[in-house]
């Protein structure tokens, strides 16, 4: 399949999600995840129209970046080490992995315009995810206040990795409460509008509760040859 038949498929879902829950698609934004694909692959995507791109590892991200550079824009999307926040931060023009105070330091000292993040939530309570627990997003955020060069503009999670829709449905739910908490709240330094939530298993489940962000990777870019 090329990219092309692919997004056309990933849209035509996502007319159908946001018919279902009354939402504007012009809300949705695809980030399309190149994480497992080549620089040619990556740049179909682009000239299918694809305008966003997600990698979730510094290399990934750069060799990328160094052959597409202005033609997308660029989410990171995986875990940062802070060491390795200096080698990306010029390169990024979102990350969706803020999920600690030290790494929002270390952010904050190398970049001095703001940048875009979401916060990263663990909602399946699953130990091996990354991310804060529900309880500590509204503390944490407040806190983030003190460093200017974090702008939080929603928050993120990824769904557990079960099928059964309830349990998707919860976690997604659960989200975006939380999101429109914060967003009450009014903060000057995180308006926090958006919910990055839904990959290519759970996106239209996702975009019926509330996702203004999903991240797809193997249904827009793969079938990935092994
Ligand atoms: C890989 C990845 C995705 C995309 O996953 P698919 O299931 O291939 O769509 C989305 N978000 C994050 C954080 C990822 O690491």
């Amino acid at each position: 399949m090329t990219v092309a038949e692919n997004l056309v498929n990933i849209q035509n879902n996502i007319r159908k999600a946001c018919e279902k829950a009354n939402r504007k698609i012009e809300d949705i934004t695809i980030i399309g995840v190149t994480k497992y694909v080549s620089i040619e692959r990556t740049i179909e995507a682009i000239d299918s129209g694809v305008k966003h791109i997600g990698e979730n590892r510094p290399e990934g991200l750069l060799s990328k970046k160094e052959s597409i550079a202005n033609e997308a824009i660029w989410h990171f999307i995986g875990t940062l080490q802070s060491r390795k926040v200096k080698d990306v931060i010029d390169h990024v023009d979102y990350i969706h992995s803020l999920d600690r105070m030290s790494l929002a330091k270390e952010i904050n000292k190398r970049q001095e315009k703001k940048i875009n993040c979401f916060v990263q939530v663990n909602t399946s309570g699953e130990q091996s995810k990354h991310g804060l627990n529900e309880e500590e997003v509204h503390a944490f955020i407040q806190q983030l206040k003190e460093y200017p060069s974090i702008h939080v503009v929603g928050l993120m999670t990824m769904a557990p990795h079960v099928t059964d829709e309830t349990v998707l449905r919860t976690t997604f739910r659960k989200l975006k409460l939380l999101k429109e908490e914060i967003e009450e709240q009014q903060y000057s330094h995180a308006p926090c509008q958006y919910l990055s939530m839904g990959m290519s298993n759970d996106y239209m489940i996702a975009i019926e509760e509330g996702a203004t962000h999903i991240r797809i990777g193997s249904e827009l870019v793969g079938p990935y040859e092994e």
